[in-house]
């Protein structure tokens, strides 16, 4: 044993230590956030396509390193091999919400928040609890809310997901499955699980050209919808083309992308609001 341990040292070259102290540095600065004040939302505008106004935004997770903002592609795995995503999580949940409050008095009451939520936070214990004292703590009613989950989470035949999936609904909050197209799409799950809302990946977004494969894909997705009852966000939308291209398919369609706004935080999110509703 004592030789195995010397070999494996022996493979710790400086690039191992570095990604090791860097994984180390986040870890802590996950575990100390919420009482650092360190992790921040940002907000990117959902837009209906038809009438070009902003119907909700997505709550997207930032944190605070100094005066830098470390984006959540670099601290969400962690903080989900930790488990400190289940505390993350809730705080997203509860600033954001807080903060569409606000919003509801001050911009206008139908605007709805997108969470995106993370397996491991959805089968924690407490996770309905945090949702029903969040909303009601906000005096939220509960179709301004929806849960954006990944295909993953839809896979395995777990009695304990249904059950939630099953509570989300009869407290009337929305769900969303996010980066649809992805996963390991068994489409029999959209008739087991009470979904609402298909949110089409970027990657078929940003591939769309006037008359390419991701478009029929595009169209089948918009098309299945329709037929299912479900709405659709398209996401990564960064050009007018491509808006266009998502209008011809559908009258009733919405999308976030760069082409309107990239993720702000809550007082550009205002401006940006204030200038679309003027137009
Ligand atoms: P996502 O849920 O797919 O979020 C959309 C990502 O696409 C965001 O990256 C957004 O900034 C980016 N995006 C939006 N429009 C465009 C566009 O037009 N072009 C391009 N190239 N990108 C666009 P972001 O904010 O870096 O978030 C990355 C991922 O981190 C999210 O992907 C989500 O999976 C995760 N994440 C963020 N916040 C949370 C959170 O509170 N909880 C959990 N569990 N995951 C989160
Ligand atoms: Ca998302
Ligand atoms: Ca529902
Ligand atoms: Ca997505």
């Amino acid at each position: 044993a004592k030789d195995e341990g010397r070999s494996c040292y022996a493979f710790y070259t400086p690039q191992h230590n570095e990604i090791i102290q860097e994984r180390l540095r986040i870890e802590n600065l996950l575990r100390h956030a919420i009482k650092n004040d360190a992790l921040e939302v940002h907000y990117q505008p959902i837009i209906n396509l038809r009438s070009n106004k902003i119907t909700g935004m997505e709550a997207l997770l930032r944190l605070r390193d100094g005066d830098q903002l470390i984006p959540p592609d670099r601290f969400i795995s962690i903080a989900e091999e930790t488990g400190l995503i289940i505390s993350i999580g809730e705080w997203c949940l509860r600033e954001s919400c807080k903060q569409l409050a606000k919003w509801h008095q001050h911009l206008d009451p139908n605007l709805y928040i997108s969470i995106n939520v993370s397996t491991r936070q959805f089968q924690s214990k407490a996770f309905m609890e945090v949702i029903e004292t969040t909303l009601r703590d906000n005096q939220l009613d509960a179709d301004k809310l929806l849960i954006e989950i990944t295909e993953s989470l839809l896979l395995h035949d777990n009695q304990h997901n249904l059950e939630v999936f099953q509570q989300l609904n009869r407290q009337g909050c929305r769900i969303a499955i996010d980066d649809f197209g992805t996963g390991y799409s068994a489409l029999s799950y959209l008739m087991k699980f009470p979904i609402d809302v298909l949110k089409i990946d970027r990657s078929f977004i940003g591939q769309s050209t006037v008359d390419g494969k991701e478009n029929s894909l595009i169209k089948a997705i918009i098309q299945m919808s329709q037929g299912m009852n479900l709405k659709v966000i398209a996401e990564g939308v960064e050009t007018s083309a491509q808006s266009e291209l998502l209008q011809s398919f559908s009258n009733d369609i919405c999308a976030q992308g760069y082409l309107f706004s990239r993720p702000v935080n809550d007082t550009e999110f205002a401006k940006i609001f204030m200038q679309l509703t003027a137009k």
